[in-house]
């Protein structure tokens, strides 16, 4: 696992996070799981419009990559799989993250991810009681901000060493020293830290009866080995020729040591993965002649069109243009993303190139995606691992090989805390008596929004409203998922679904029965979340009008 960096200054925004969570809740976006039971750390639950949200980011995840293109097919594999499938990815030895824990809490950090702090370190050797004779020989650190008296160190210690079986101890051979930038202490307590250790994050079952070594398995930490290890099973069926990919959606888990910033690094979660195989750039030099790379001027002013003469740096920058395309096609600006391509030592053993997507997150630029180019590691693992062939013949170029990929790999959770993130909205508007009030809109790109439509009648109780509203709702429902709402006055149903981030609302009125005469007859208001405008749309054209601005 890798640290990724954060290549801007961050202020950090509390306060629009916890108005963020705050409105997950109230509106049945995210739940905490178990939360009747005191909440699972790192478990997320999506309440009825997450569902929604969630579901609309993987059809749209997968309609742009399997019914959009031909190049590309889906796959759906099982989350537990031969053990010796992760012993030939490397997760078995080394999926880990380093961590440290604070010697006085034992409360564990990925070190990684400790603050830099600077202050007077206070060491001590050890401690002993006074009234009961008794030792001990641990020795302990603290470190306080500068200014502060060395009483508050020796407190902390005191808790160490009473931790330790002493009543009343006096720590002893105590030396401060100034110490800038160290990472080697807890910044909520000033507490020495253990050295990190690695810690693996697969979290493990047992399959069948027995819990035996021989039995023990994992849930899956990523979907994309079941691509690799499904590879020639899919080629051999769907006639796709390389350059192809196989894409997957589904759960993936991750015994996170610190899961934080909400839903951002949970435990359980989804991801959306594509391995795209390329031909190895040896291949494409005998086809073509030549290879064309990111120094081809040419070649880079056209990615949309991909050329049989690409090598793999080429399919590398094709991809990542089309995923950030993708993500402004659902909303998420390209000023709000940010292109960051791994520096050289950053880079994970297998990759030659990886660019992380990411997102400026209230709580920081944190990442969405990751696209690798990981050469042929995977595939020639499993080869070695299984004994099976990997290799594939390339008519076309009359060779045979282990093809290469490209891996888009991105995070449904993370994603969906991008969406909301970037959806939540104040802003003015008017109120019953038309004074300006304060309302929360989710602006979520309407092809994401979770509800696309809301049907109203203008009130209740007028059963021609009711029954026109509800013939509406009917006619809609087979296009769209509408909402139907009744209850209350008409300004407080709109800001009801502003907060759901429903981006159209139509209103069924007297006009609709035709009582001011026959022209507006069957036509309804439909009114833009956004802009608050409200224009007369036909109900025979309202569907289409709908699809077209939703699609
Ligand atoms: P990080 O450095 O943030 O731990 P990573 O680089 O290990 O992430 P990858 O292994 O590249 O992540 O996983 C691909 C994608 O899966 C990530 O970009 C992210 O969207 C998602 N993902 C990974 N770990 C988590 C997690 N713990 N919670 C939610 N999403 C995750």
């Amino acid at each position: 696992m890798k640290n990724t960096p954060r290549p801007m200054a961050e202020e950090k925004t509390g306060e629009v996070m916890e108005k963020i969570v705050s409105l997950c809740k109230r509106r049945g976006f995210i739940f905490q799981s178990s939360e009747i039971y005191g909440g699972l750390n790192g478990f997320w639950d999506y309440g009825p419009l997450g569902a929604e949200l969630k579901r609309n980011i993987k059809d749209c995840w997968w309609r742009s990559l399997t019914q959009r293109r031909d190049d590309v097919v889906g796959l759906d594999a099982s989350i537990i799989m031969h053990p010796r499938i992760w012993e030939a990815s490397g997760h078995t030895s080394t999926f880990s993250d380093l961590m440290v824990d604070c010697l006085l809490t034992r409360k564990r950090f990925r070190a990684d991810q400790v603050d830099p702090q600077s202050g007077i370190a206070y060491f001590y050797s050890g401690a002993r009681d006074e009234a009961t004779g008794k030792q001990c020989a641990d020795p302990f650190s603290v470190l306080v901000p500068r200014g502060k008296p060395p009483e508050s160190a020796r407190k902390t210690a005191r808790q160490f060493y009473q931790q330790r079986g002493l009543e009343n101890p006096t720590p002893e051979g105590e030396r401060a020293e100034p110490i800038e930038s160290t990472t080697r202490y807890n910044p909520e307590n000033g507490s020495l830290l253990t050295e990190p250790r690695p810690f693996n994050l697969m979290l493990k079952t047992y399959v069948g009866p027995i819990e035996s070594a021989d039995n023990l398995s994992y849930l899956r930490p990523e979907t994309a080995q079941a691509i690799f290890v499904q590879f020639k099973n899919v080629l051999d069926v769907s006639r796709q020729r390389v350059p192809f990919g196989i894409c997957q959606i589904g759960k993936a888990f991750r015994n996170e040591i610190n899961p934080r910033n909400f839903t951002f690094r949970s435990r359980e979660f989804e991801q959306m993965e594509l391995e795209f195989f390329v031909r190895p750039d040896e291949v494409v030099q005998k086809m073509a002649g030549s290879v064309a790379g990111l120094a081809d001027p040419q070649a880079t002013a056209a990615l949309d069109t991909p050329q049989t003469n690409w090598g793999w740096e080429l399919w590398h920058k094709y991809w990542v243009e089309q995923r950030l395309k993708w993500y402004e096609s659902i909303g998420l600006s390209r000023d709000r993303l940010v292109e960051y391509w791994q520096k050289k030592d950053e880079l994970a053993h297998y990759a030659r190139a990886t660019v992380d997507i990411l997102y400026k997150f209230p709580f920081g630029t944190q990442e969405l995606e990751g696209i690798a180019a990981r050469g042929d590691f995977d595939l020639k693992q499993h080869q070695q691992f299984s004994g099976k062939s990997m290799e594939y013949f390339d008519e076309e170029a009359k060779a045979k090989y282990v093809p290469h990929v490209i891996e888009p790999s991105a995070g449904v959770d993370r994603l969906a805390l991008a969406l909301i993130c970037n959806a939540y909205c104040e802003d003015q508007a008017p109120d019953e008596k038309g004074n300006l009030e304060t309302r929360v809109v989710m602006r979520f790109h309407p092809r994401i929004a979770p509800i696309k439509v809301a049907v109203f009648p203008l009130l209740k109780n007028k059963p021609d409203l009711v029954s026109k509203a509800k013939q509406v709702r009917d006619l809609l429902r087979p296009h769209l998922t509408v909402f139907y709402d009744e209850a209350g006055a008409i300004g407080r149903r709109y800001r009801r679904q502003d907060e759901a981030g429903t981006p159209f609302g139509v209103t069924i009125d007297f006009d609709t029965l035709g009582e001011k005469g026959p022209e507006l007859k069957d036509t309804v208001t439909l009114r833009d979340r956004d802009s608050m405008k409200q224009e007369r749309v036909k109900i025979d054209e309202l569907a289409a009008v709908l699809v077209q601005k939703v699609s």
